[in-house]
């Protein structure tokens, strides 16, 4: 579904990305994870077009999507993202917040955006907070409401980035879950993360990000258990 071949990215002389391959099979979840700056951000952003690539190439589907010639909006209408910091609008409900994309980008009509839209919220059990703005909920709330606007489209891949690491610990579980039930769902999902236990029991594979490389990938039950490589092992460490 979503696949990097080959992708460096620099910021000035510091290069971030180098040489990232990476690829997504229909309904596949996979965590990535790797020390602080060692690139997971900046590989989310360029696969979802927030970042533009220096070299190497990005399918969406059989689509070139790094083609320069690309209309980004058009692909990032295809995919949903939701970072670490709950980016929503504070001047629109959350109703506002969840329907804006479907309505302005994908014209479908209001009433059916909104019809939609609160069937998710339902499912989440944030369908009392519709036309509440996003200040009154708790940091868990509004993670599960970026979520729910993240999906609202019907995304082909969502791209979630830490988006744990901003919560009050006892917030965290309630967006974990929701994570896990889309997973069971079948969404495809590459996701960022810090969560250990959460990756090895929901990722059907792990990318170790270390410097701008994969150093190594496999299944979490493989990669956690017996690293290949001496940098998983000392980064693993770290968090057991
Ligand atoms: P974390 O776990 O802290 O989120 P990360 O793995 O997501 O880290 P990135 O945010 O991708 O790491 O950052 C990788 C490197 O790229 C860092 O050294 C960072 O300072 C640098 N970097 C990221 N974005 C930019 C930018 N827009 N301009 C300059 N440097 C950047
Ligand atoms: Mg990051």
């Amino acid at each position: 579904v979503l696949a990097a071949e080959d992708v460096w990215k620099a910021f000035g002389e510091r290069e971030v990305l180098r040489g990232v391959s990476v690829s997504l099979a229909a309904h596949e979840v996979v965590a990535l994870i790797g020390a602080s700056g060692s690139g997971k951000s900046t590989l989310l952003r360029c696969l979802g077009l927030l970042e533009p690539i220096d070299d190497g190439r990005i399918f969406l589907g059989d689509e070139d999507i790094s083609d320069p010639r690309v209309d980004g909006n058009r692909v990032r209408a295809r995919l949903g993202a939701v970072f670490q910091s709950y980016n929503l609008f504070p001047h629109l409900t959350v109703l506002g917040n969840v329907t804006l994309a479907s309505r302005v980008v994908h014209k479908v009509p209001r009433k059916d955006a909104e019809a939609r839209a609160l069937a998710l919220l339902e499912r989440v059990g944030l369908a009392d907070f519709a036309n509440a703005h996003p200040d009154r909920l708790s940091g868990g709330q509004q993670q599960r409401v970026a979520i729910v606007r993240a999906i609202a489209t019907d995304p082909e891949v969502l791209l979630l980035d830490e988006i744990t690491s901003a919560l009050d610990p006892e917030l965290v579980g309630e967006v974990l879950d929701l994570v896990r039930s889309l997973a069971e769902g079948g969404a495809t999902i590459l996701m960022a993360t810090h969560e250990m236990a959460f990756a090895r029991d929901v990722a059907d594979r792990v990318l170790f990000l270390d410097e701008g490389v994969i150093v190594e990938e496999g299944a979490p039950a493989q990669l956690f258990t017996a690293p290949a490589h001496a940098r998983t092992k000392a980064f693993l460490t770290r968090f057991t």
